[in-house]
């Protein structure tokens, strides 16, 4: 192993989330011989991947601390071959998204109002927020929002939490999915800790909990929910709460709830339209310091009739891609890099789905529905998941038939688990992006 190898990982070490590190790049080595670098990967799937992903960022690294002179190629280390017992005993848990910092209870600080673009098809829902900023606990509670993915329901919701802490300092703040809520309560059971865990969550003045349809179904969770929710409401604690769907549409969950999740305000965020497109586009330049021309930025905005996160990962890429290649955006490139409008409306068949995953993770269908829970093939899996939940509007209980009779929870955990890790991690963002592109054409 060469000695500075560690240097150059500590020099990419920040440029991609805590658990891709981990996964792909950490567990790399390397022999310097002359001034030619041999990388060696621990499996073939770990030099597809590197190769395909990470060697843009590598090689800026290598350049810096072995010399601009320095080639280097990467090999699979024939001195690795993982015995399959130990893989295989690896535990399904080891891809967990990691948690960005700085964090106050939870909130980024990146997601605030101000740079929370406008439009039509969210101007209802930054009212109500801006509403509940400065009056909370009173007129809109709970406020519900809730709209597709991607159109900026985190966003708004972690904003209040920010303007409040803000404005407040000592104030008291729960941001969580409704997973993990769920999560703290099975496991406050587990230990008989349910005293600390309803100090907790009902002690709050601004309790914020995410997707809140993964509730359903869970009926210990939905009562214990119920009565945090009373008595956060008696003592004028504001409430936040965001789904995919209005309520009524939220399956298998109790009438009461339901009722309570009405009983204030609701409020839809639709994708945006080409003028909001075309801002957030805008602002997302001016946020990455990044110069783009108007024309461009239409362009962009023209060909992707979609949500805000799909825009801005694909406004990166676009940009990204063209650093690589050290051209500039000219109207011509970004046509061919776009290639044919997207359409996000149709539903997609889950073989193509589950094709596409193999295809771009090059793993086999019987890998990816089979037990074996080696940690290349989590994530993988969970995409599927995601996918299928997402993509094909597949239920839990179906997509776990399809990926070899896994259990529902399993299944709702592998989605949440990915659409958590979309909002903090630009890779798995741009694996999404990728795959989705791919499933579309
Ligand atoms: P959701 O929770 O609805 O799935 P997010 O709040 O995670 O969506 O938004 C996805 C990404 O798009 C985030 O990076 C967010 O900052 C950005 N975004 C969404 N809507 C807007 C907007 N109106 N203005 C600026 N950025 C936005
Ligand atoms: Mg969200």
């Amino acid at each position: 192993m060469d000695k500075n190898w560690s240097k150059v990982l500590d020099k990419v070490r920040d440029q991609v989330s805590y658990v891709n590190f981990k996964g792909w790049l950490n567990p790399l080595s390397a022999e310097l011989n002359d001034n030619e670098l041999t990388i060696f990967a621990p499996s073939a799937f770990v030099k597809e991947t590197v190769s395909s992903r990470y060697l843009s960022l590598l090689e800026p690294a290598i350049k810096e601390i072995y010399g601009e002179n320095t080639t280097f190629s990467i090999k699979v280390d024939p001195n690795k071959n993982t015995p399959k017992e130990v893989v295989e005993s690896e535990p399904e848990e080891i891809f967990t998204p990691d948690i960005p910092s700085p964090m106050t209870f939870g909130l980024n600080p990146k997601y605030t109002l101000s740079n929370f673009v406008v439009g039509l098809s969210n101007n209802l829902a930054y009212a109500a927020a801006q509403a509940v900023a400065q009056n909370p606990g009173t007129s809109y509670n709970p406020l519900f929002i809730y709209g597709g993915t991607g159109v900026g329901k985190t966003h708004l919701m972690q904003a209040v939490g920010n303007v409040l802490l803000q404005k407040r300092p000592n104030i008291k703040i729960i941001y969580c999915s409704s997973e993990r809520f769920m999560n703290d309560l099975v496991q406050s059971i587990q230990t008989k800790r349910t005293g600390e865990f309803r100090a907790k969550y009902r002690a709050c003045d601004l309790l914020l909990i995410d997707d809140v349809q993964f509730i359903s179904g869970r009926d210990s969770t939905q009562e214990e929910f119920f009565h945090t929710f009373n008595e956060l409401q008696a003592k004028n604690s504001q409430i936040i709460l965001t789904s995919d769907r209005p309520p009524q549409e939220i399956q298998k969950l109790e009438p009461r709830l339901q009722s309570r999740f009405q009983g204030g305000l609701m409020v839809d965020i639709q994708n945006p339209d080409f003028d909001t497109r075309v801002a957030i586009l805008k602002a997302k330049c001016a946020e990455r310091g990044e110069i783009v021309s108007e024309d461009i930025l239409t362009l962009i905005a023209e060909s992707m009739p979609t949500n805000a996160r799909e825009l801005e990962g694909k406004f990166i890429q676009i940009v990204q891609s063209a650093k690589l290649l050290g051209q500039t955006l000219t109207d011509e490139g970004v046509r061919r890099f776009l290639g044919a409008p997207i359409q996000t409306t149709q539903k997609i068949d889950h073989k193509k789905v589950i094709g596409e995953i193999n295809h771009y993770f090059n793993i086999k269908t019987a890998d990816l529905t089979g037990p074996r829970r080696k940690k290349e093939l989590v994530m993988p899996r969970q995409i599927t998941m995601y996918l299928l939940y997402e993509e094909c509007k597949l239920p839990y209980e179906r997509i776990g038939e399809l990926l070899g009779g896994r259990d529902h929870t399993t299944i709702m955990h592998g989605v949440e688990k990915i659409g958590e890790a979309i909002n903090r991690d630009r890779e798995i963002q741009r694996m999404l992006i990728e795959i989705k592109q791919a499933l579309q054409g």
